[in-house]
């Protein structure tokens, strides 16, 4: 097996040593192979490592390949992976069944290997178009960070996350200070700039896995951090806070600095079972307004 992160995953599901050696062999030097000898197994490796292509074997026993396939399709992290059964007894009705089910193609034993490889190989750009429009769809053009659709999807998930381990998860509402000011003076070329030169250093002030920054909207960012208590929540925005100051972009025009700065609103909770996720945002943003009418260029955490 190789272990060369770079290639696309191939995941060979087979109960017959015989024919997953086969396949392996086949495709090893084009991919990263990962093998299961189970749909249990399978599911579960799926489900840690999704793989660009599944070779599914139809006939095994416990669990066959339609069960296997449709679970793949109903797991969230794993309902985009292409899957090609691999069959012996393949009527016209079984393909059918297959299609239904969800699989891209399939492909028939005994392997001609020729094919195989380029079966694996279709469903393998494909998904990697498919992977990089997703990604695409969720970056914000202008500053080239997670847009507010990648947010609505993610701050959604990790709400959910929070609530079922009872962490706290905290959200920071950041806003750029007098920014029609800066667009009315400097220009809108230069407002585009410095947004993007904020949402770059935003960006950065945060590095724990899960945590990210978004583009709200405007000229307005959104910080999600789970399990994070407020404290902790507060100094990582303080620390937002100052890098954005440190860029030193001039904003003479400005109420709060002759600085571009930013105010922001940090809030944090343990969600509960009867409770919106628009709450922690409404808190983030009382708070915001708070910083604002405070004298802005601070960071409020009530
Ligand atoms: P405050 O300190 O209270 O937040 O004042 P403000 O001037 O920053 O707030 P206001 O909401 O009045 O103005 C926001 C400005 O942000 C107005 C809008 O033209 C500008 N803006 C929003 N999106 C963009 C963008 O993509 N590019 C540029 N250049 N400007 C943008
Ligand atoms: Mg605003
Ligand atoms: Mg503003």
């Amino acid at each position: 097996m190789t272990t060369d992160l770079s290639k696309p995953t191939v995941l060979i599901v087979d109960d017959d040593f015989i024919n997953k050696e086969i396949l392996a062999h086949g495709l090893q030097n084009d991919y990263r192979i990962l093998q299961a000898s189970s749909g249990i197994e399978a599911l579960e490796i799926a489900e840690a490592e999704v793989p660009d292509t599944v070779l599914l074997d139809i006939v095994m026993p416990d669990m066959d390949g339609y069960e296997v396939c449709r679970k793949l399709k109903t797991s969230r992290r794993t309902q985009k992976v292409p899957v090609i059964f691999s069959t012996s007894k393949c009527s016209d009705e079984d393909e059918v069944l297959g299609l239904t089910m969800g699989a891209s193609d399939y492909i028939t034993k005994p392997f001609n290997m020729a094919l195989v490889r380029a079966r694996v190989r279709n469903q393998v750009l494909l998904k990697q178009k498919t992977d990089l429009l997703e990604q695409l769809a969720s970056i914000d053009g202008l500053t080239e960070v997670p847009n507010r659709r990648y947010f609505d999807e993610v701050f959604e998930q990790e709400w959910r996350r929070a609530m079922r381990s009872e962490y706290p998860i905290a959200v920071a509402m950041v806003d750029i200070d007098c920014f029609k000011q800066f667009n009315d003076n400097y220009g809108h070329t230069a407002g585009d700039d410095c947004l993007t030169a904020v949402a770059k250093a935003l960006s950065k002030a945060s590095t724990r896995a899960g945590d990210f920054v978004a583009r709200y909207g405007g000229e307005e960012f959104v910080f999600v951090w789970p399990n994070c208590e407020k404290s902790q929540a507060e100094a990582i925005a303080e620390k937002a806070r100052e890098a954005i100051a440190n860029l030193k972009i001039p904003h003479l025009y400005s109420s709060a600095a002759d600085i571009v700065t930013i105010s922001v609103g940090v809030a944090s909770l343990v969600p509960e079972q009867n409770q919106s996720r628009k709450e922690l945002i409404d808190d983030a943003d009382e708070r915001l307004y708070l910083a604002k009418q405070s004298g802005r260029n601070m960071v409020f955490a009530g």
